[in-house]
């Protein structure tokens, strides 16, 4: 048995005073993979290894909500699309990195900016100026928005005349033809299943690289919210070699399609992760995507968009199915993570968990609204009754380009100013958990906490819905506690004796500084059971 103490430091429990202010103390003491003591009892323990943390910042470690591990760690394998200035730009790096690798066959980048194009569409033609011969497949940081190129519209057979996926669009140019743009996944999996699959040595090294630096931000646990079977062998595989660096949970996708078919595979994965994961991989959550995205014109909204009256958007489930899939899944033990960007999905969501309550017997749940984009106000107080957790990526709470180009336009000002109600939410007693979507946006929650508490793009800017700003308070406490009930670690998310000695040292205390700065501020070190996985 080992002994910690780290001491010298702003210990932030988590742990809520009656007069509303959290509880903080100067040291904290832990022995193995559990939180042993706080404050003066910590100082009088022996300690094998006293750690200084010089004046800096302790709080339970964090964890992300809602991020796609794999997804982030491949997309260094891939062409350089991210961080360019025109669609143009990217075509040609795509084109340089093609003639520097002679040798692959597909060409693939994730992460372009969907923001460059008018209308968010991309004509396969400027890809083809740079790559004429071999296919290109481009996925946008949305990750609902594809661009190929005309090599890979042939492999598909998308011409003149395609019929319409009913969960996807194929986006057609005047005369009918694909321009090159593919929304939603029924529009590009008929793409993606023509690639070939990424090296097992790829992946290993994808979760490696993606876990490895959630831990350097102070994360110990996340929720990989979309998982397909191939990928529980991959976590699997990779926990035997040492290489995920966080505690992990899986969601398994439900394809609308196909769910039923699904149902005994999501029962064999959790099963697996029982038996291989070590407690560090599971698999308990099924994970539906009830919309796309507003960029997109694919999140289904309950009024037309502004931009395109006829309108309403692509829910990709009809809501007797989803509720009956809910249901489903909800009554094998799995708890649902339902993906809801526009307010009729949101409705849909919370439609289907409510039918579950009905039909299903009482229990335990911690089913999850992932991104909770807008919410019509009706809706609002369904959360706390549904016992239904918010999780937001708080990251996206700013008035940006995504939100100015593409999502204003098609929202209109009332309901531009209507979105990510945080504060509004937990007001009404609703749960909050934050993630980050990750490689979608960034995964450090300290830059999620920062806009929280924010809601602005530069310390000029005025805040966008100053209203639905939160305290650095209620921003980690959405971080670390309020992931740590989502995940069902109710031993986790807060300091106290007995609970997980999962810790993170950062160097100032985020309450006391400038709070355009928060997300600036290094993290120094992060502890997983009581073992350094960052800064040691
Ligand atoms: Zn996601």
């Amino acid at each position: 048995m080992t002994t910690t103490r780290i001491e010298n430091a702003t210990v932030w429990t988590g742990h809520r005073l009656p007069g509303g202010d959290i509880y903080t103390t100067d040291s904290v003491a832990f022995e193995d993979d559990r939180l042993l003591a706080l404050g003066a009892s910590a100082r009088r323990i022996p300690a094998d290894e006293v750690i200084d943390a010089r004046g800096g910042f302790i709080a339970p470690a964090f964890g992300d909500g809602h991020v796609h591990p794999i997804f982030g760690g491949l997309e260094r394998e891939f062409a350089p699309v991210r961080d360019h200035q025109t669609p143009h730009d990217i075509a040609a790096a795509v084109g340089v990195w093609a003639a520097e690798h002679p040798d692959i066959e597909w060409v693939r980048g994730e992460g372009f900016d969907h923001t460059l194009a008018p209308e968010g569409i991309f004509l396969a033609s400027w890809l083809d100026a740079h790559v004429p011969d071999r296919p290109v497949v481009l996925r946008a940081t949305d990750y609902h928005t594809v661009w190929v190129n005309s090599e890979a519209l042939r492999r598909a057979g998308y011409t003149q005349g395609v019929p319409q996926p009913h969960d996807g669009e194929i986006v057609l140019d005047d005369a009918g033809a694909p321009t090159g743009t593919l929304r939603e996944w029924g529009a590009w999996r008929p793409v993606y299943n023509l690639l070939p699959r990424p090296a097992t040595s790829m992946l290993l090294s994808a979760v490696d690289f993606a876990t490895a630096s959630f831990a350097s931000a102070g994360i110990t646990w996340g929720q990989d919210a979309w998982v397909e079977p191939q990928d529980v062998d991959t976590w699997l595989t990779a926990l035997v070699q040492g290489s995920v660096h966080v505690d992990i949970d899986l969601a398994l996708w439900a394809d609308p399609n196909s769910w039923r078919e699904q149902l005994p595979q999501f029962s064999t994965a959790r099963d697996r992760a029982e038996s291989e994961g070590r407690g560090v991989v599971t698999a308990h959550t099924v994970k539906f995507f009830a919309d796309g995205v507003i960029e997109s014109g694919t999140s289904a909204m309950l009024e037309p968009f502004c931009d395109c009256p006829h309108s309403k958007g692509l829910p990709n489930w009809e809501p007797a199915e989803l509720a009956e899939a809910v249901a489903a899944v909800d009554d094998l033990g799995f708890t649902p993570h339902i993906h809801a960007i526009g307010d009729f999905a949101v409705r849909m969501a919370l439609d289907a968990m409510e039918h579950a309550t009905r039909v299903n017997p009482p229990r335990d749940r911690r089913w999850v609204m992932a991104h909770t984009q807008l919410v019509d106000p009706a809706d609002i107080p369904r959360f706390a009754e549904l016992g239904v957790i918010a999780n937001f990526e708080p990251y996206w709470s700013k008035y940006d380009a995504w939100q100015s180009e593409l999502t204003a336009p098609r929202l209109g000002k009332e309901r531009t100013d209507r979105q990510f109600q945080t504060a509004t939410l937990a007001a009404h007693g609703a749960r909050i958990s934050f993630g980050s979507d990750w490689p979608v946006t960034t995964y450090s929650p300290l830059e999620g906490i920062q806009v929280a508490v924010t809601r602005q793009m530069t310390p000029g800017d005025a805040p966008w819905m100053p209203e639905e700003r939160i305290s650095v308070d209620d921003a980690l406490i959405a971080y670390t506690r309020g992931v740590a009930f989502q995940s069902a670690r109710d031993d986790a998310g807060i300091l106290r004796p007995g609970a997980r000695a999962d810790f993170v040292w950062i160097d100032a205390d985020p309450r006391a500084v400038d709070p355009m700065t928060i997300g600036a501020i290094p993290v120094r070190g992060t502890w997983r059971r009581g073992v350094r996985t960052f800064g040691g």
